[in-house]
């Protein structure tokens, strides 16, 4: 089933003095049970394409269709509920609620999405995997970047969305850490179905991706990148 689709995505900033097309007609499908992962350098456009495919931004032209509907032509209220349903970020900035522990982050989804989310035992054992069930207690100005990393991915997959977008999600982290990441992001396709997309320009998660894209100068295609990383 396809879970996001962009047909013929422009996104063009105006300044006072130029416009600049950071995306130039970019079209791309992910499927649920599968993971893509898109390349890029840094400036290639990734942030902004991942947040167009999640609704975060509109694109200046062009269709992002997800979970079957087509966002623009929803209200702001109904792309709200859409993405809290469907989608789970994990962002470069983390979003990590400073003045709550780590423990009270996942507590903090239950209150805006008190249905649908993880077992106690499933995020369990999320937190195992990814090394950071013993930070519960901690408050994120007490962790490492690696550390904060891993929770944002946590919290991300906690509320069990169909879609996982996620931007940079292993730039922090050590070689064996972007392993289990990256096993723990296919087995989440491959076996509880879900749509993943990660935009990232390491290639240590290449070898778990099932579709790989490359985004150079804002142009998406399919395929791994040929310059040199
Ligand atoms: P990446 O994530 O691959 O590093 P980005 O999507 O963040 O790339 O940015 C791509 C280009 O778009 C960069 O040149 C950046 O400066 C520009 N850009 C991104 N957001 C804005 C914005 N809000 N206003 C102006 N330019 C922007
Ligand atoms: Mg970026």
């Amino acid at each position: 089933m396809t879970a996001i689709e962009l047909k013929h995505i422009i996104k063009s900033f105006k300044t006072p003095t130029s416009n600049v097309e950071v995306l130039k007609d970019v079209n791309f499908s992910a499927d649920s049970g599968s993971l893509s992962l898109v390349l890029g350098p840094s400036g290639s456009g990734k942030s902004t394409f991942l947040t167009i495919a999640g609704g975060i931004q509109t694109p200046t032209d062009g269709v992002v269709q997800t979970a079957g509907k087509n966002l623009e032509q929803l209200s702001g209220k109904a792309r709200d509920a859409l993405r809290l349903d469907n989608i789970g970020f994990v962002l470069q900035s983390y979003n990590l609620v400073p003045y709550l522990t780590v423990g009270e982050q996942f507590k903090l989804v239950d209150k805006i999405k008190p249905k649908g989310n993880l077992s106690h035992e499933a995020l369990e054992g999320i937190l195992e995997d990814l090394g950071i069930a013993n930070l519960v207690n901690q408050y994120p100005a007490s962790l490492s970047g690696g550390q904060t990393q891993r929770v944002a991915i946590a919290r991300a997959l906690y509320p069990d969305p169909a879609i996982i977008l996620a931007d940079e999600p292993t730039a922090a982290l050590d070689s064996p850490r972007v392993a289990i990441v990256g096993q723990l992001l296919a087995d989440l396709a491959h076996k509880r179905n879900k749509a993943i997309v990660v935009v990232t320009h390491d290639l240590r998660l290449e070898k778990f991706a099932d579709r790989k894209f490359t985004l150079l100068d804002g142009r998406l295609k399919e395929g791994a990148p040929e310059y040199a990383a």
